[in-house]
């Protein structure tokens, strides 16, 4: 076996004993193996090792990528997540190459996705990034502003609104960060109790899922558990 193996293998351990400590099914978390600046190589020994779900942060790295691991994504059905800031030059791209985006923050952005979402690819699976913990100078949208952005996906053709991701700030203070995370787990339920359908809560990263599933995170994006630390 392979490191990357070993480390993939562990990680689903870690969220299948998370899982089973909150008493749900391991199948309700997504392992997305998230790979801003993992050579494809290391990729597709991620993929042959069974992994499907991929996260990259930059577009026009995911995309040099995406367009590297053609014939495995066709052959595999690999999953490709953009989790990282989109600009407005750079929509088009994402539209056409990725098939989830968790980090729409504002309306404008989804609209030119919509807009540029070929229209013979599947709908594109979106979450709201939301600034869960307030942090000055970070991306994502005011948790009282959600609803709206929500309703204003719901609304357009070429997208379909799965949920939502937070990236909070590091702590060390285990009790701050559980509250962070049950904010955010109360904003998905509420979401839902509003009529929207969600089934995507997008959170947790390799030094915190067991509290994010501990919380009702339903995809962890992991990186440096599975591919060591980045340069
Ligand atoms: C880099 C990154 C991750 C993965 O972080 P690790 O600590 O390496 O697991 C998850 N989500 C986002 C948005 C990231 O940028």
């Amino acid at each position: 076996m392979t490191n990357i193996q070993q480390n993939i293998d562990a990680v689903l351990q870690r969220i299948a004993k998370a899982c089973n400590k909150a008493q749900r099914n391991p199948q309700e978390v997504t392992l997305l193996a998230v790979t801003k600046t993992v050579s494809p190589e290391l990729i597709k020994i991620a993929v042959a090792a069974g992994h499907r779900h991929f996260g990259e942060n930059y577009v026009s790295e995911g995309v040099e990528k995406i367009a590297n691991l053609q014939s495995e994504t066709k052959a595999f059905g690999l999953v490709w997540h953009c989790i990282g800031p989109v600009q407005s030059n750079k929509t088009r791209l994402v539209a056409e190459h990725f098939d989830w985006v968790h980090s729409i923050d504002r309306l404008k952005i989804a609209q030119r996705l919509n807009d540029q979402r070929p229209i013979d690819a599947k709908p594109l699976q979106v979450c709201i990034q939301v600034n869960i913990d307030g942090g000055a100078n970070k991306s994502g949208i005011a948790p009282d502003e959600v609803q709206a952005l929500a309703q204003a996906i719901q609304h357009l053709p070429r997208m379909q609104l799965r949920g939502i991701m937070i990236i909070p700030e590091p702590t060390t203070d285990l009790i701050a960060a559980q509250a962070v995370n049950k904010r955010a787990r109360d904003l998905f339920d509420a979401l839902n109790t509003l009529g929207f359908k969600l089934d995507t809560l997008s959170m947790g990263m390799s030094s915190d899922l067991e509290p994010a599933i501990a919380s009702g995170s339903t995809m962890v994006r992991v990186g440096t558990a599975i591919f060591g630390a980045r340069a």
